[in-house]
């Protein structure tokens, strides 16, 4: 239990990836503030955290919103009085070719998969810079560093989402928090089982390592960034696609 005592809040973790990042830091001992939109599921993964011995805060905050977001940031500061760890992990995907794609789809993925990054961010930062420890960790997505047609929206948001991490690094080093982000490929999720066959077929001749990411295998990596062994690591981006960019 490396992390043993510290406290973490994950967004958009009823499901997916963020669950899957909550029971690993779990796992280390680490207090969990469960953060989704839909409050059954982020009950839900708030029952399975506290089975492994940890404390659990559910949160209905949505990332979007400022002042639920400095809601969620105090009652973690009241029950634990330390935030150590933000994983800016909600995200969504509203795909559509350039030509037909709507404002509102545009400004739905900027506004949660970046914009809510950036209030997030803002928001935890105080404490950390405060306390002169933190581990920032983005959720961002191959997309982001490579493109991917049909999701302009998304590729954009996910590449400012990487620019984030660079620039909150640079600001935040001084104070001791470290800010990086991880880039996974395709991962078995349910943001990606509505995928049409003939779709998931063109993404696995991308892999070289023939197999679908699993969510267990970006929260290994989140574990790693959050834990000592990853103290001088910062603004990096680490890439869990199975050798898709190389
Ligand atoms: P997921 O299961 O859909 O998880 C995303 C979660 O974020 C959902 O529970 C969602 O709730 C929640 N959410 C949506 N809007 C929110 C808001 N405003 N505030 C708080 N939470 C909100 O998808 P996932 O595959 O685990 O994805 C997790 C992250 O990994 C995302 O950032 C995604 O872009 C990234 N990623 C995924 C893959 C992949 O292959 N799966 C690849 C690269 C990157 P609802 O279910 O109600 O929308």
């Amino acid at each position: 239990m490396k992390l043993n005592g510290q406290v973490a809040i994950i967004t958009g973790c009823g499901g997916g990836i963020g669950r899957a990042i909550a029971l690993h830091l779990a796992r280390e001992g680490v207090n969990i503030v469960v953060n989704d939109i839909v409050q059954e599921a982020a009950a839900d993964v708030a029952g399975e955290v506290e089975k492994l011995g940890v404390e659990a805060l559910v949160s209905t905050a949505s990332v979007t919103q400022r002042e639920q977001v400095e809601e969620m940031v105090a009652q973690a500061l009241e029950q634990w009085g330390r935030i150590d760890i933000l994983v800016n992990n909600a995200g969504i995907t509203r795909d559509g070719l350039l030509v037909r794609m709507t404002d509102e789809q545009w400004d739905a993925v900027l506004d949660i998969n970046l914009k809510g990054a950036f209030i997030c961010t803002r928001a935890v930062a105080r404490p950390m810079m405060k306390a002169r420890y933190g581990r920032i960790i983005n959720i961002a997505s191959v997309a982001g560093v490579m493109g991917n047609a049909g999701q302009a929206n998304y590729s954009a948001s996910k590449g400012g989402l990487i620019a984030l991490t660079k620039a909150t690094a640079k600001e935040l080093a001084g104070r001791g928090i470290n800010c990086n982000a991880v880039a996974p490929g395709f991962i078995e999720t349910p943001m990606t089982e509505q995928l049409p066959p003939d779709v998931r077929e063109s993404w696995m001749q991308l892999i070289p390592l023939r197999r679908a990411g699993t969510a267990d295998d970006v929260a290994g990596v989140v574990v790693f960034l959050a834990g000592p062994q990853a103290s001088y690591i910062t603004g990096q981006v680490i890439n869990i696609d199975g050798g898709m960019i190389m």
